[in-house]
């Protein structure tokens, strides 16, 4: 499903529409702003706004269209909405079900469904390179589809508003499958264009019943396929003709009227010349399955589909946040016994390696959490797992970088827990403690800037101190991160680093003067060779050696 937004659309806007969003969107003083209230899904009595942009396709590479076309004036909107201090939720991703992702896969010789992670990755990274302030940026082929999908076809099927009609299509013998749109071949029964597909002619643009096309070719094999009968369902929309023009009206005539002019012109035209049947279902494989009986290898029509991934993306991202919530509200002092099974689901691969920096996010704030309320003992026990999870961690604190991201308040709860928990205690029993340390000094370093308050610079020396104090050793690796930054040429181009090395090293002077003193020692009568291989340890070591820090 794409939309395209033409210079006209823009232009056409009238005066009148131009104020009554305007007035719409004057908050009075009474209602609850976001800012008042940290991290409500809904604020009961304030002002909450949903905002979602038409999906992208996954079967390519996006190109400017999809950004101008709806992401960005989503993303502009969702921005201005924030700033008016609205609780606002900007949800949208990739629409995964349909021919043309099935197609793709049999081009790349591949599953539809590694064709979908493959262009997710795609389409994310560059919305991410655009800075596109989503709150969460999902997918249409998750459980919350299905279930939304199926939920919404039964209410249909008790209220009978499906009907059943048998239809003529083509189906290919060789492939034992029938050949929707882009699977079938032949020649335009209108223009006798050769290349024209079983849903339209890309020559003279006529929509073709597939049937109807001379010298039909299955497009995998080039067999010619016979016409074979297949029974499916259809939205009796005339039924539903009433409803929908009583609603049409109410909700265009009222004064809460959202429709733009060119979506109220299009709708009372179809309902002027009456609606028709639709058919919902395909014989396809990719797709949400249809539950009822005699029909469960079908699938639903993307038509039908894919509307709903606006409800199923949301509810995805809601549920995690349900998650990521209901381990913030627990105390120590509960019985969470039955919330170690999740926490443990929490911590496998699929979530660590997300490729949503969202769900990354919400799920490094749930695991922090379980490391607060099951203090001092956390459900994850193997080495290899605590590990993975810290380097997670600390892949996710890079997030702190802008204060003024969106999602920062999140990342600030996050660096908040773990400093205040002091969770990273947990690695000093790692063989390679001090190799995660080194990483998650070196990151903070580079992190902080002027930016950042006191209270985040302060949590940061919260979080990184007791790892010196605590901790039987400390390696000459993080020595010479921390007197890096105490020295020229850092001292001078990073302030704030300087700033938090100089804390750090007046917070932990009893427990690092031993180390120093041996640091220096071994440093000025070994020389720099007791690093080699080392590279920039050679540099920094001479470095700090020879400006005297101390
Ligand atoms: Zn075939
Ligand atoms: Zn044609």
């Amino acid at each position: 499903m794409e939309s395209e937004t033409t210079v006209n659309d823009v232009v056409d806007i009238a005066s009148e529409e131009l104020e009554s969003a305007f007035s719409q969107w004057s908050i009075s003083e009474d209602v609850v702003k976001a800012e008042d209230v940290v991290d409500k899904r809904v604020i009961p009595g304030g002002r909450n706004v949903l905002i979602t942009s038409a999906l992208p396709y996954v079967n390519n590479v996006p190109h400017l269209g999809n950004i101008i076309g709806s992401i960005l004036s989503a993303d502009v909107f969702a921005r201005y909405s924030r700033l008016k201090g609205v609780n606002t939720l900007y949800a949208t991703g990739t629409d995964e079900y349909g021919t043309a992702t099935e197609n793709k896969a049999l081009e790349e010789g591949v599953t539809p469904k590694e064709i979908c992670d493959k262009y997710y990755k795609i389409h994310k990274d560059i919305y991410d390179w655009f800075d596109i302030s989503y709150d969460y940026f999902g997918r249409t082929t998750t459980e919350e589809q299905t279930a939304i999908a199926q939920q919404i076809f039964w209410r249909l099927h008790e209220n009978q508003y499906l009907l059943e009609e048998v239809t003529q299509q083509l189906h290919c013998p060789k492939c034992d499958r029938f050949l929707a749109d882009r699977f079938v071949e032949g020649n335009c029964p209108f223009c006798d264009y050769c290349e024209a597909r079983g849903d339209q002619c890309d020559k003279c643009g006529k929509l073709i019943n597939a049937i109807e096309l001379k010298e039909p070719k299955c497009k995998l094999c080039s067999t010619t396929p016979q016409i074979r009968s297949s029974k499916h369902l259809f939205l009796d929309l005339p039924k539903l003709q009433p409803k929908i023009e009583e609603w049409f009206k109410e909700t265009t005539q009222s004064k809460e009227n959202y429709w733009s002019q060119t979506a109220k012109v299009i709708a009372s035209s179809w309902l002027r010349d009456g609606l028709k049947p639709r058919c919902i279902t395909r014989d396809l494989k990719w797709g949400t399955p249809v539950p009822l009986e005699g029909f469960t290898d079908k699938v639903f029509y993307v038509w039908y589909d894919a509307p709903i991934g606006y409800p199923s993306i949301t509810a995805h991202h809601n549920k995690l946040k349900d998650i990521a919530m209901a381990y913030q509200q627990m105390s120590q002092e509960e019985d969470n016994s039955s919330f170690i099974p999740l926490a443990l689901y929490l911590s496998s691969d699929y979530f660590l390696e997300h490729p949503s920096r969202d769900v990354r996010l919400l799920v490094a704030c749930a695991i922090a959490d379980v490391f607060r309320v099951y203090a001092p003992n956390a459900p994850y026990q193997h080495p290899e797992l605590i590990k993975h999870i810290f380097l997670f961690f600390i892949q996710q604190l890079k997030g702190l970088q802008d204060p003024k991201d969106a999602t920062f308040k999140r990342y600030f709860y996050l660096l908040e827990n773990l400093a205040w928990v002091k969770s990273f205690n947990i690695c000093i029993e790692l063989e390679d403690s001090q190799s995660i340390f080194a990483q998650l000094f070196s990151l903070i370093f580079k992190i902080v800037n002027e930016n950042h308050s006191d209270k985040v610079k302060n949590f940061m020396l919260d979080m990184l101190t007791p790892l010196i104090i605590e901790a039987d050793t400390v390696s000459s690796k993080l020595i010479e991160i921390i007197l890096w930054h105490i020295i020229d040429p850092k001292k001078t181009m990073n302030k704030q680093a300087n700033w938090l090395a100089v804390q750090i090293l007046k917070k932990t002077n009893k427990t690092m003067e031993p180390y120093l003193v041996s640091y220096f020692t071994n440093a000025i009568t070994h020389g720099i060779d007791d690093n080699a291989g080392d590279i920039d340890g050679d540099e920094e070591t001479s470095a700090v050696v020879y400006q005297k820090p101390a």
